[in-house]
This record gives structure tokens, sequence and C-alpha cells, in this order.
């Protein structure tokens, strides 16, 4: 499997320079390539073979390019073909039925990365300053440069690492990003999986997850952000257009989105590798079947992008630990009762499952995760006893768990056992 962890990087003032002049250099690399490429007939072969072509010439060019010689070559190469990847996923729009041109000249704006391969770069995961790893690029403007690079997420060694792309944020900051290649772990066959290892999850609208060991999580609070996103295009808004202030405030709104972004994306991460690492099997609804029943569409819609999110990301998590993820069907998971199986309806404001049929009351989400896990497991054919998960269910507290516990600690497991103040009935 191949993905792309990203990382944030500490270039000095000097070293930005470097970068954007190097940035700089591929773009127009990538103008003068699309332009040439331009001239070469359709029919001169597949695309493949005219980019290529394209790329052939590069040793000629650096005759009288002298820049061209201060970047590494593969970085040089990957530009060029860029041209055949931007290309198909033209085609792949237009199939999608939008109406698109041709490829464009790219602005500075437009061009933020260029790209490693296979050589000309080193990771060094010690030596930096404050704990921060060293990034080690060849010829950048000619010369080697140590940037100093934050890897909040561990990286497997070297030689799996394929690609490193280097891009400036419309923020002004710089990441790096490790496109990796590894061997996919195997899954451990179902019957060797005990029922205790699995996890059901109900995805909601007031809580991030209900999880059916009776951990609710609570969605991420981004009130601050937002509240501080609403000033900065405020005063945005009053700035002449493209001025330099303007240009200066542009950068603050867009730090306000790169930061939501990178909160929500690290908060999802974090759910995801603690489920996958800590389950054999993770369960969730198909979201693909369920339809908009239970909450008032806006909110739905909005949550359930996150929730796909949420669902891509734990799939990825999944596939890199050998933990399975199955989606269940969706339908009733919230009106069946888990110890019983008979159907309460209830709307969105009633938040307890109370089952007139056998008595079995529980907190409504809860209810629902204990049905996603049976589902699951049935699904995946794990060594079904005759128990319903809930018989077999310890605890049956809900522990409520906030959401900057798991940014701050990077899972919601508790420490310590709950105290009686952090658990609800
Ligand atoms: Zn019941």
């Amino acid at each position: 499997m191949k993905y792309s962890p990203r990382y944030r990087l500490f270039p000095t003032t000097a070293q930005r320079e470097n970068l954007d002049w190097t940035r700089n250099i591929v773009r127009q690399l990538y103008n003068h390539a699309l332009h040439e490429f331009n001239k070469i007939p359709e029919d001169a072969g597949t695309l493949r073979q005219r980019v290529w072509q394209v790329r052939d010439r590069l040793p000629a060019l650096k005759n009288w390019w002298t820049d061209l010689t201060n970047v590494w070559s593969t970085v040089l190469q990957k530009a060029v073909e860029r041209i055949r990847t931007n290309i198909q996923n033209l085609g792949k729009l237009k199939d999608n039925g939008y109406n698109v041109g041709s490829l464009n000249w790219k602005s500075p704006r437009e061009f933020r990365s260029f790209t490693y391969r296979q050589s000309g770069f080193e990771l060094d995961k010690k030596s930096g300053p404050d704990n921060r790893a060293i990034l080690q690029l060849k010829k950048v403007r000619g010369e080697p440069l140590d940037i100093p690079v934050r890897l909040h997420r561990d990286l497997p060694d070297h030689d799996a690492i394929k690609e490193v792309t280097l891009k400036q944020e419309p923020t002004g900051a710089w990441y790096a990003s490790f496109c990796i290649e590894a061997d996919e772990p195997a899954k451990p066959e179902p019957e060797d999986i005990e029922p205790k290892d699995t996890v059901g999850l109900d995805l909601g609208v007031l809580k991030f997850i209900h999880d059916s060991d009776g951990r609710s999580i609570d969605r991420l609070d981004l009130s601050e952000e937002r509240k501080r996103l609403e000033r900065e295009q405020r005063s945005l808004s009053r700035k002449e257009y493209e001025s330099n202030n303007w240009e200066k405030q542009r950068q603050q709104v867009a730090e306000v989105h790169a930061r939501m972004t990178n909160k929500k994306r690290d908060f999802k991460h974090k759910l995801a590798h603690y489920y996958t690492t800590e389950y054999d099997a993770v369960f969730v609804e198909d979201l693909n079947v369920k339809g908009m029943l239970e909450s008032p569409e806006n909110a739905r819609n909005k949550a359930e992008v996150g929730w796909r999110d949420f669902i891509s990301i734990l799939k990825h998590h999944g596939r890199k630990r050998g933990c399975h993820v199955v989606e269940v069907e969706p339908r009733g998971t919230t009106k069946e009762c888990a110890r019983c199986g008979v159907e309460t309806a209830k709307p969105l404001w009633v938040r307890e499952h109370s089952c007139a049929s056998c008595g079995f009351r529980l907190d409504r989400d809860f209810n629902a995760s204990l049905n996603v896990l049976s589902r699951g497991l049935e699904d995946l054919g794990v060594g079904y006893s005759e128990d319903t998960p809930v018989e077999t269910a310890t605890a049956m507290d809900t522990v409520s768990v906030s959401a900057s516990r798991v940014v701050e600690s990077g899972s919601p497991c508790l420490k310590e056992p709950p105290t009686a103040a952090s658990r609800q009935g």
C-alpha cells in the first residue's frame, strides 16, 4: 500500500528563500515544458510518450538554462511528468461531466510544490534541535539543505520512502509529504478473533462517536476558530483588493482555515489510530446505504461529510495495521433493542433507549453501537456465541471523553479509572 504522511518543516529565513527559489525555477520549467509539449502533435504518440519526449530534452536544456543545474535531477523530471498527471486529471473531470479546457500556465500562487524521487534526500530522525528530525535535501539552489522537521507521527525507515514532496501552503508554512510504500500486514482470520477484541461505532450528530465498549467521544470544538475566521474575513473584506495589506490579511484567513483543517484531520487520525491498534475489527455503519432518516437535514449533511472522511481514514489505518474495518447495514440500528431485537421508534430528542418488550434501558447511541457490533460480528463471521453483545459486555456505564483529550493524548483511553464525575449513567 501507498500512503503519504505529512510533516511540518521549520526552515530558517535563508532556507526559506532557497526553497522558494527552487519552487520558482521548477514552476518555470513546468511552464516551459508545457509549452514544448503543446508543440508536439497529438498523433505523435501516447500521452506518456509525448511527455517523456519533453522530459528527455532536460539534459540539453541545462546547457543554456544554467539555473537548472542547481536543482536535483529527479525534481526536474518529476516537474515535467506532472504534465501527464495533470492532463489525466483533466480527463477524469471531463468524464465526470465538468467543462474543462486545456492545461494552463501556472502562476506562483498555483504552483506550490516540488518532489524528490528515490534520491537526493536523507531523513535523520534524531539529530535535529528540540527533538526534531532533520531532512536533508540535496542541491537546493546548488547546496545541501538541512531542515528541521517535526515527526509527530513515526515514519518507517528510509528504504520505504519513495518520494518526498515539499510544499508551501497558502499560509506560508512549508510541509514535507513522504510517499511510503509498505507491505500491507495480514489481517487476523475471523475465526481467530475474540469478540472482545472487536468494537462497534455509532457515529452521531451530537457526539462524534459512541462505541460498544461504552466510550462516548465529543465532537471537536471549533467555535473559537470559527469566531476568529469570521473576524479575519470581515477584516479582509475591508482591505483594498490585492494591496499589500490585503495580501497579509489573506494569509491570516488562510492560516485559520489551515488550522481548522489540521485540527479536524489530526482528531480523526488519532481516533482511527486508536481503534485500529486496540482492536482486531472495527464495525461502522455503511453510510452509502444510510438514508436521511433521523435528524434535521442540515445538521446531518454537515456531519455526514465528517463521518465519510473518518471512515476512509479508518479504513486506511486498518490496512496499515492489519485491522478489519467492516461497514454494516445501518437500517434500524437506533430503533432495534440490542438485547431482544424488538424495534421501538424514537425521534432524535429521545436520548434513551427504553425497550417496552424486555425492559432494557440504555443510552440511545450506546444501544445503536451494540447493534452495529452484533451486525459486524455476524458479517465478518467472528466466532459468534449465542450470547448477544449486551450479555457479554461487562461495563454498562458510558465514559464520556472530550475531544481535547483525544487531541492531546492521542487516544480516548483513560489513563486512570474514571471518576464518578466523568461518568454518566
Ligand atoms: Zn428489548
